[in-house]
């Protein structure tokens, strides 16, 4: 195998080069989860270059995973998912170096796994470890590139601790709590079709040499949604917050601490918060509603709303009252039943979540 022809194609880019090449056979980069999102990932940066690819999953494949784990094969059921696919990597390019990491990555291995790392790449799909991930690669100064699915949409979202710095806001900033599991469908409850993650994955991808050649743009602190129904994206900007708990002034996050991400749910939506459109009148109640300004141009409701970013939360803690009847609406109903469930633990007894969303419901 001859470098220099095996990378011809993408050296002669004036964005990548000999120097870009250099730098992604040097890179170091983690990918966390060898399923739908994880294998466009790997094979896409074995195929550029990248010198050192660990690859950690605790699973092992099964039937129902090879719509879209798409180097997997009937004779690989049973098998660890992290070696089949380091081992495909390998005879892919055998240029670089792979590494398999057959265990969890969890809150008391993360500083381990993650030390000699320069980006990591998100495949994931529990808040928990996603939550550990973003909150080790803030600590760390590492670069993180995340991604998940919902059925035809997916979101996208970026970190570039280490070559950015840590001033531009965190996903906690938006989330300041691990969002409970149930807040969205995982593959198994909600479908998915496999070229979902293969395009969310090729995205991350894409994301990673850029990151690592140092050319393009990324948008940062940003949700990127991506809805494959209509190829329609729309992006989600949030502000640093100065109260974060993570990266404002004063934060109370400054370690790992190992028993924060132990549980997959550290926030359970409580089934009170959920009313049904039957059950309600919306004269009684405030509406606050948390879609981006696409969503609602696509979906108007009738009756009047106020409109709230995720990120205003600490402002509109001062602006309702804890007796005041308060509806939150979104487009599933998700979104709305986390923050409502977020007011509820502070004592905000009268807040809801329309259930379903306005999708399931117009109000
Ligand atoms: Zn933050």
């Amino acid at each position: 195998m001859n470098p220099a022809s095996f990378y011809q194609r993408q050296t002669i880019l004036k964005e990548i080069g000999d120097a870009g090449q250099k730098k992604l056979t040097q890179a170091r980069v983690l990918i966390i989860g060898a399923g739908g999102l994880g294998h466009p990932v790997a094979t896409y940066l074995a195929g550029a270059g990248v010198g050192h690819l660990t690859i950690c999953d605790h699973d092992h494949v099964e039937e129902s995973n090879l719509h879209r784990q798409i180097l997997f094969t009937p004779k690989d059921i049973g098998k660890p998912k992290a070696e089949v696919l380091s081992d495909r990597i390998r005879a892919q390019n055998p240029l670089i170096q792979v590494h398999t990491i057959n265990h969890k990555l969890t809150a008391s291995n993360a500083q381990q796994h993650l030390a000699c790392i320069d980006v990591i790449v998100d495949c994931c799909d529990n808040f928990a470890t996603k939550f550990l991930l973003h909150d080790s690669a803030f600590l760390w100064s590492k670069d993180l590139v995340q991604a998940s699915i919902y059925q035809m949409e997916g979101q996208l979202q970026i970190f570039p601790f280490q070559t950015q710095g840590r001033d531009q806001g965190c996903l906690r900033c938006l989330w300041p709590t691990v969002p409970s599991a149930n807040a969205v469908g995982s593959c198994a409850q909600a479908g998915v079709i496999g070229a979902v993650p293969g395009v969310l994955g090729t995205l991350q991808a894409m994301e990673v040499i850029k990151l690592i050649c140092g050319f393009g743009r990324s948008t940062c602190a940003a949700t990127t949604t991506i809805n494959l129904l209509d190829l329609q994206t729309d992006t989600l900007k949030w502000r640093k917050q100065a109260q974060c708990s993570l990266c404002g002034d004063s934060p109370t996050i400054t370690t790992i601490n190992e028993q924060a991400y132990q549980n997959e749910t550290t926030c359970e939506v409580n089934s009170e918060v959920d009313i049904e459109l039957s059950d309600l009148n919306p004269e009684e109640f405030i509406l606050i509603d948390l879609r981006s300004s696409d969503e609602r141009l696509k979906s108007p409701t009738r009756a009047s709303s106020e409109a709230l970013l995720f990120s205003d939360y600490e402002h509109w803690k001062n602006q309702i009252s804890k007796t005041q009847k308060t509806l939150f609406i979104c487009q599933r109903g998700f979104r709305s039943a986390d923050i409502a469930q977020r007011f509820r633990s502070q004592g905000y007894q009268a807040c809801y979540s329309l259930k379903g969303g306005i999708e399931n419901a117009a109000i």
